[in-house]
């Protein structure tokens, strides 16, 4: 069997990098539980494996399927979303370096770099991505790196992704889209200019709840070099049984994301006009000020839903503590639904700072249960 660069979406997913096995004919990939590799003459590898931080079989069929979902020559995978921000900020930038990130980031990504950038020497902006005139004023001389989110986590706010690559490109900087709350299927940042694509696999990707792991893609060579030697170096790789959770997950991207989308609009549609609802964020509502360039740069508008209620925090609270099917958690994209308040979870480490979200806020990770179950959900906790 032979899989084609050309083959589409959901056949790449399954067979890209995940020929059966050479030796047993074995469909599945198998898991390569083992750190090291026996050599039968010193220093020549059979297959070009000497120890599993530096390289798994299992990892590397899942490293093969990310690239060719991304439409990237290269893909690293990670043991975590963050271990691969982590290597992002290492692997490109030096102690001095400037970089402007979005003013709702994901608050790991804005504890990352605050906490842990900062101290080794670098120096960040907060900006509105949104607002090109703003991310323009923001540039400095020692700006490198532009990092951006499209949609944003957890208000959903769009950003333009070839703009920005314009202007990230003008002003030698590269251009990092993390493209976690969209997925490759719904949006391929290198394709509109993007130098680095960062994913938390933990999410839709791998879309059980059941993983994490992280992941960069780049058809950079020079990047791709250092984000390979990074990973070896610092050694936030992930096991092969994690690797083999996320390529199994990954199978089935393209129909989870579809009905994502479904369940999510319908959702968004309910909470529009509610009278216990307030504003309802989801980039694809034609009010919503992103909606343009969603709909330019994405196939559709994703699962994520984010609303204020009426009442404020403590009916905020509420409203996530009376949901029956919706289980109260953090995290996001896998098959079940959930809903949490991020101004007392997800979103914590952001309180008291310019990155701070509405404390009446709430947030759905909307799942691909039977719509009409989630609706009646969330009717009833809404009251
Ligand atoms: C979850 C998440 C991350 C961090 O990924 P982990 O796998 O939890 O380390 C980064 N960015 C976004 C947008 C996320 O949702």
């Amino acid at each position: 069997m032979t899989f084609s660069a050309d083959d589409g979406f959901s056949t790449r997913a399954i067979h890209a990098g995940q020929e059966p096995d050479p030796l047993t004919g074995s469909v599945a990939v198998p898991i390569y539980q083992t750190s090291t590799y026996a050599q039968d003459v010193v220093g020549q590898t059979r297959a070009g494996y000497d120890y599993s931080r530096a390289g798994n079989p299992t990892r590397t069929a899942l490293e093969a399927a990310l690239a060719s979902l991304e439409a990237a020559r290269h893909a690293h995978a990670f043991a975590s979303g963050m271990a691969a921000s982590d290597t992002m900020l290492r692997a490109v930038l030096r102690p001095g370096d400037h970089l402007i990130i979005p003013d709702d980031a994901y608050g790991g990504t804005f504890r990352l770099i605050d906490k842990i950038g900062v101290p080794w020497g670098l120096s960040y902006s907060t900006v509105p991505l949104g607002d090109l005139d703003a991310v323009r004023a923001a540039i400095r001389p020692e700006t490198r790196l532009l990092w951006c989110e499209t949609p944003t986590n957890p208000l959903l706010g769009i950003a333009d992704i070839a703009e920005l690559a314009g202007l990230a490109h003008s002003s030698g900087a590269k251009l990092l889209v993390d493209n976690t709350f969209a997925s490759p299927y719904l949006q391929q940042p290198l394709a509109l200019g993007a130098d680095v694509v960062l994913h938390s696999t933990t999410k839709y990707i791998g879309g059980h709840s059941d993983v994490i792991g992280g992941a960069l893609a780049t058809n950079d060579e020079s990047l791709a070099e250092a984000f390979g030697f990074h990973a070896k170096s610092m050694g936030a790789v992930p096991g092969p049984f994690d690797a083999w959770l996320t390529l199994r997950g990954l199978k089935t991207l393209a129909v989870r994301m579809e009905r994502h989308c479904d369940n999510a609009e319908a959702i968004a549609d309910l909470l529009t006009g509610h009278p216990r609802v307030g504003r309802v964020y989801y980039p694809g509502l034609p009010d919503h000020p992103g909606h343009q360039v969603a709909a330019g740069q994405m196939l559709r508008f994703g699962g994520m839903v984010s609303f204020t209620v009426v009442g404020g925090q403590d009916e905020a609270v509420k409203v996530c503590e009376r949901t029956r099917l919706f289980t109260l958690g953090e995290s996001l994209g896998g098959v079940e639904s959930l809903i949490e308040h991020p101004g007392q979870m997800t979103h914590v480490s952001v309180v008291g700072s310019s990155l701070q979200v509405p404390n009446d806020l709430i947030r759905l990770s909307v799942g691909i249960e039977d719509i009409d179950d989630l609706l009646v959900d969330l009717r009833d906790a809404l009251g």
